[in-house]
């Protein structure tokens, strides 16, 4: 039987009419709108649409936005008075700071500056920590989107040994730690593959749920995974399509035409973790509007 299709397009559209819904009661009980802020420094195209999908996806359900968009020079301290100034924004419930950024500035530096209650990202230091040890925190949206799709489609992972490739502070190491957690669409077994491992099939074809997240297009083929398998492709690559009128097409990390025929579920590539990345940012948006409303009215 050909793998169940896990359409993260659609439903991330479900959970923004939900979002909307909430955004309007809380604009209209208590004049608060949420807000986010965009930081984008230098040229990089794959940032620059990720940073326009997900404006967009802030103008549909109510959003307030606002897009800084810096050139590749700006300086260490230029951007961290600009995040100080969001960091004191009533207006701004959170701010986002598109990665990767240039070489010159330091990524780790920059992420600590943004308020931690404005980290809507989730890769504050604060909040990866509380994540580790399973506080109520702002989790990372892509592998929040991929416990979130797994939790709609009803499909349980106590007790499952879910593998992930890949060790990458955004998806693999909160992945794992998601997971991990004693509760509900988590609890599971947890393996992380990384470029060291000299058999990845050896990990991979023990997976009940394997998560691909290494940024190789294509990487994994129907002799890695196990029948009936789950499989999350996570990767967005860009390959040459002479068919195509930009000169490429986006795949993921996984051989989708091969895997689907062993899988028994599936993410496609595009339309399965992308749209449920954005859809878990504007969760996580909300939540911080929530969060700042509740400080000072209660709701
Ligand atoms: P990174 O490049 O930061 O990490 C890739 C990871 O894969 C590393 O840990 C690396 O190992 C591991 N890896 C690479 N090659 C191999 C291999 N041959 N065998 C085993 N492990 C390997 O990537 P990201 O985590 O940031 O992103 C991964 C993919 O997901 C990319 O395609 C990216 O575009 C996509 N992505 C998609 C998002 C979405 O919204 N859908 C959001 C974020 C990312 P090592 O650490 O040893 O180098």
């Amino acid at each position: 039987m050909p793998a169940l299709i896990l359409d993260g397009k659609k439903i991330a559209e479900e959970i923004k009419r939900e979002i909307k819904a909430e955004t309007d009661k809380l604009k209209s009980q208590y004049g608060i709108i949420p807000g986010l802020a965009f930081i984008l420094v230098g040229n990089n195209p794959a940032s620059e649409s990720y940073v326009k999908m997900k404006n967009k996806a802030c103008n549909e359900i109510g959003f307030f936005s606002i897009t800084e968009k810096l050139p590749d020079k700006t300086e260490q301290d230029f951007l961290t008075d600009l995040i100080n100034k969001y960091n004191r924004d009533p207006l701004i419930h959170g701010i986002l700071v598109q990665l990767p950024l240039p070489e010159h500035l330091n990524s780790d530096k920059i992420i600590e500056v943004i308020d931690p209650r404005k980290d809507v990202d989730g890769f504050h230091p604060i909040n990866v920590g509380k994540l580790v040890i399973g506080l109520d925190c702002f989790k990372p949206c892509t592998p929040a989107g991929i416990q979130e799709l797994l939790k709609r489609y009803g499909i349980k992972t106590t007790g499952k040994h879910i593998v992930i490739l890949g060790r990458s502070n955004i998806v693999g190491k909160p992945a794992a730690n998601i997971f991990l957690q004693k509760e509900n669409f988590a609890n599971a077994i947890v393996t992380i593959v990384h470029s060291a491992a000299d058999d990845i099939i050896k990990y991979t074809r023990q997976a009940d749920i394997l998560i691909c997240a290494t940024g190789k297009a294509e990487f994994v083929n129907s002799d890695m995974i196990k029948k009936d398998a789950i499989v999350i492709d996570v990767g967005i690559n860009r390959i040459p399509d002479s068919k195509s009128k930009s000169g490429y097409k986006i795949v993921g990390d996984v051989d989708f035409a091969s895997v689907s025929k062993i899988a028994s579920a599936i993410t496609p590539v595009p339309g399965g973790i992308g749209p449920m990345t954005i859809a878990m940012l504007l969760s996580n948006t909300l939540k911080a509007a929530k969060n700042f409303t509740n400080a000072y009215i209660k709701i």
